[in-house]
């Protein structure tokens, strides 16, 4: 609280190389261990921001996450018994060697993130989010898989807590229950948000060519391939119509076709 808690609200979406806390507070494995109470970190914090001065989206963005956040994932698990089976978006691959440790990745973004999870068995919410859980969906991994990879490789994984997560929030496997549209996005997003892609072999604005991010590519990929799926959904209308807008989206199908091949083998 003394450190960290000033710079969460300002930092708590943002993701960096030079961080691997960026302003959390990595509490979540004595939270779920119950070595300490929601109430009371929430306490806590409140006291925090009467007596010092913290910044109110630090105070309430913190016990936001609790109370908004934790304490919702909890009702949900038990509302939706059937959330864990639920696969809409049909995903059947297999985890990439990537994520197994049995190759690398030249994908920045990913590969720093594979680090940190296996340095220390925690990464933020951002990157579980929309680096790990958008490229499964983007390759497409089968949502079980996803969930039971990040359950063996989180130290604060429990089923009550993946289930909504995984399921709802980041793989969008229930068709909208939980989150209004998918969680998914090109490398535009990544580039905003950290400082991954000055770094990297790949260029984020790039959809088709060598130098291509993959998550720009498989990005409209995945708009072209769900289309159909998606079209109903009023929050995809202007995605769906920016793919349909694209003149070389043959050779972005074309191009994520390799990215998936090359995932699949190990070689991006
Ligand atoms: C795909 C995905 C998988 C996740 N899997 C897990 C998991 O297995 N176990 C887990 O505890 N959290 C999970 N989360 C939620 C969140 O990422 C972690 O709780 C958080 O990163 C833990 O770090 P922290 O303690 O520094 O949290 P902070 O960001 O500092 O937040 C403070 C506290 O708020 C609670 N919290 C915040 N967001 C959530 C959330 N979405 N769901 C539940 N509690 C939340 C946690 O108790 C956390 O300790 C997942 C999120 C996503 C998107
Ligand atoms: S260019 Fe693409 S793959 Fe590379 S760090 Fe940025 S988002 Fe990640």
């Amino acid at each position: 609280m003394d450190e960290e808690l000033h710079h969460f609200g300002p930092y708590e979406d943002a993701m960096s190389a030079g961080s691997w806390s960026m302003a959390h507070c990595v509490l979540s494995p004595y939270l779920n261990l119950g070595l300490l109470l929601p109430g009371e970190v929430c306490d806590a914090v409140e006291e925090k921001y009467r007596s010092d001065d913290i910044p109110l989206n630090s105070a309430e963005g913190f016990i936001r996450q609790v109370i908004g956040w934790r304490e919702y994932v909890w009702g949900l698990y038990w509302l939706w018994p059937d959330h864990i089976d639920l696969n809409e978006l049909d995903n059947r691959r297999q985890l990439p060697p990537a994520f197994t440790g049995d190759a690398t990745t030249d994908m920045h973004c990913l590969a720093e993130t594979l680090d940190g999870l296996r340095q220390r068995a925690w990464v933020h919410h951002i990157p579980r989010l929309m680096i790990l859980s958008n490229i499964s969906n983007l390759y497409g991994i089968h949502p079980r898989r996803v969930m039971d990879w990040m359950m063996s490789n989180y130290i604060d994984g429990a089923e009550w807590v993946m289930v909504p997560n995984v399921m709802g929030m980041g793989l969008w496997a229930d068709g909208g229950r939980m989150a209004t549209k998918p969680y998914v996005s090109g490398g535009a997003y990544i580039n905003r948000m950290s400082d991954y892609c000055g770094d990297c072999r790949y260029d984020p604005k790039k959809r088709v060519g060598h130098d291509a991010c993959p998550f720009t590519t498989l990005y409209w990929d995945f708009l072209a391939r769900h289309e159909d799926c998606l079209e109903g959904n009023h929050r995809m209308a202007r995605p769906l119509a920016n793919m349909n807008r694209l003149s070389d989206l043959d050779a972005v199908r074309q191009r994520a076709e390799t990215v998936i091949r090359g995932l699949r083998e190990g070689r991006i």
